[in-house]
């Protein structure tokens, strides 16, 4: 059934969203719009990065090693970008220091650089609380649905037996926690 309204969607809905990583040369700075993190297992196959498939992966048949990539919905820079950040378990573990000192994510100001300037060098991630009330924040976008679109997995939002199939939400919403791959560590 279609749902209908009156008013356009607000912009949160749509997929103006830009996936980032940290860069290597410069910190990035961004006020996160999530409250909380969601993580899941990757593989980089075919040039990209693609989800893990929960059952009868290709890429795990294949023997392509996984790795656990955690999204973040931010508004990044002074332009105040709309977009996902993508961080390794190792990042996010830091995200996860702030959640336990602040109860979530939305609204804190945070920084996050490479100190070794290498593109896939550790991540460093400082975090406090920003000025202006979350609610004067833009919506939190629904970060497993700009992902699924974002790696080109749509068809399963709109085909109901698809979703029903290997590929389901149930992976994608496994959050940060007991899982975390201990051998990510090295190369974040
Ligand atoms: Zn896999």
């Amino acid at each position: 059934m279609p749902e209908w309204s009156s008013q356009p969607p607000d912009e949160a809905q749509n997929y103006g969203y830009r996936l980032i990583r940290t860069p290597a040369f410069k910190a990035l700075r961004a006020i996160i719009l999530s409250p909380d993190l969601m993580g899941t297992r990757t593989h980089y196959t075919k040039g990209r990065t693609l989800p893990c498939e929960p059952i009868n992966c290709e890429a795990c048949a294949a023997g392509h090693p996984w790795r656990w990539h955690a999204y973040v919905a931010v508004l990044a820079g002074d332009q105040k970008e709309k977009c996902i950040l993508e961080l390794t378990a190792q990042a996010a573990e830091q995200l996860q220091e702030i959640i336990k000192g602040y109860g979530g994510l939305r609204g804190i100001e945070m920084l996050a650089e490479r100190p070794s300037r290498r593109p896939n060098g550790r991540v460093r991630i400082v975090g406090h609380m920003n000025g202006s009330p979350p609610n004067a924040l833009p919506i939190a976008p629904d970060v497993k649905l700009l992902m699924l679109h974002i790696w080109g997995l749509d068809d399963r939002l709109l085909d109901p037996d698809l979703a029903k199939k290997p590929f389901n939400a149930k992976h994608l919403t496994e959050k940060i926690g007991a899982s975390l791959p201990i051998s990510d560590s090295a190369s974040t």
